[in-house]
């Protein structure tokens, strides 16, 4: 399934592009874990061939609409959630199968599905194989038994290096894990022994995610009464800079914000996205961008299921950002990268700013690109309305995110460094 590498994404000038990033959203879980605020879907056994169903006319609907010619070209293919092994063998196929009328995947560069631990089994993994997914994201989050009790997790602390077991068994070669931090301190759970136990199972890739508190979340309900508490900001920022660290010293590219990889491991996908790149994401809850709009589906399954049955459009809402909004959110999504944003681009009053960000340690001490540092990434959403401040009269436009923030489209529940999946809701 791997081929050439396709032309026309990544330029600018995106406007009537069709998109060749595809984002699918699979919302069961087993039960939902403690902080998680996502769109999820609680079945022990999903409902597969609804759920494939569904998302194939979501498809059709949209082609429809945006009057699509043929077949988009897809580049890359992620299937989020929910929890996407838990819908067993033959889904993905079947789901290729479905789509394949609206969404060639002869072209495809990545395709990435998302496992949790315990679901992740041997005859899974070769049935992923054989129907062409080469990338394995794992929600392993932390080896300690008791937080991931508190968590709500379903696997064992050894079952994450089962899963990896299975995946490079089944001949996957780029196997991403991940990684929570900022839990409550009274868990008990040692950051680096997790990342010791992370290292030594070599993922190509590790993603980490701070712990947040989102409204309606048992979590948050806990805070509230008193009965728990999380991390203050020093702590948070200690334990990110500790991972980054860290996870640098040993040889991975701290590529954005909350993504780390080996040389040439990094997520395409979500490149794409931080690119601004034109996405398209199905399922309830996900995200899409057609230059100049962006749409959002609504986040229940139930809902989603019943209005793409009666040929209606799932969507809950959709923007189209001003040129002041553009240029905020362009910013935004560029620091986010090791990339970040060409100097020459910058006004007088943004390069006196940067001086003063590298004094500060936020900014890398380089005349051809600002590109923030781990310090300066804990700051994200600040820098860029200050940097957006020097282009341009402040804008009404709110920045998206905490101090990051997989996934806008894409962010793991309660988190607020954390970004793997574009177009999506969430990884598990
Ligand atoms: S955190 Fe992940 S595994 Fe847990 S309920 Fe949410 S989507 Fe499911």
């Amino acid at each position: 399934m791997r081929a050439k590498h396709t032309t026309g994404v990544g330029d600018s000038g995106q406007e009537g592009l069709t998109p060749r990033h595809l984002y699918v959203h699979a919302p069961f879980c087993a039960r939902r874990c403690s902080y998680c605020d996502f769109a999820v879907q609680v079945a022990a056994e999903p409902p597969v061939a609804a759920w494939v169903d569904a998302v194939a006319n979501e498809l059709e609907l949209v082609a429809r609409a945006q009057g699509w010619d043929g077949s988009l070209r897809l580049v890359t293919l992620y299937l989020g959630g929910g929890t996407p092994s838990l819908l067993g063998t033959g889904a993905v196929a079947r789901l290729l199968s479905r789509v394949a009328g609206h969404a060639d995947a002869g072209d495809l560069e990545e395709l990435t599905v998302e496992a949790n631990p315990e679901s992740f089994t041997p005859e899974l993994a070769r049935d992923w194989r054989a129907s062409g997914v080469d990338r394995i994201s794992l929600g392993v989050q932390t080896f300690h038994g008791p937080s991931l009790r508190w968590m709500g997790r379903l696997h064992e602390p050894g079952g994450a290096a089962r899963a990896v077991g299975t995946a490079r068994a089944a001949g996957f070669d780029n196997v991403g894990l991940d990684l929570i931090f900022g839990l409550p301190g009274r868990l008990g759970r040692d950051l680096h022994d997790d990342l010791d136990r992370i290292l030594a199972l070599e993922p190509e890739h590790v993603a980490v995610y701070g712990l947040s508190v989102e409204t309606g979340t048992p979590l948050a309900r806990w805070v509230a009464e008193g009965r728990e508490s999380v991390p203050d900001a020093e702590r948070y920022a200690d334990e990110y800079l500790a991972v980054a660290d860290r996870l640098a010293a040993e040889g991975y590219e701290h590529y954005e914000v909350s993504n780390f990889a080996r040389p040439g491991r990094e997520s395409r996908h979500n490149r794409a996205y931080w690119e601004g790149v034109p996405y398209l994401g199905l399922g309830n809850g996900a995200h899409s961008y057609l230059p100049p709009r962006r749409w959002w589906n609504h986040r229940g399954w139930q809902e989603y299921r019943t209005l793409v049955a009666r040929g209606e459009l799932p969507r809950a809402g959709h923007e189209e950002l001003d040129t002041a909004g553009a240029r905020l959110e362009r910013y935004w999504l560029a620091l986010r990268t090791r990339e970040g944003l060409p100097a020459r681009k910058l006004e007088d009053g943004g390069r006196a700013l940067v001086s003063r960000w590298v004094e500060q340690g936020w900014a890398a001490p380089d005349t051809e690109r600002l590109r923030l540092t781990p310090a300066g990434w804990l700051l994200l959403d600040r820098l860029a309305v200050e940097l957006d401040a020097t282009a341009a009269a402040p804008t009404t436009t709110a920045a998206r995110g905490g101090a990051g923030g997989e996934a806008g489209a894409g962010a793991d529940p309660g988190v607020v460094v954390g970004t793997e999946a574009a177009g999506g809701t969430g990884t598990a």
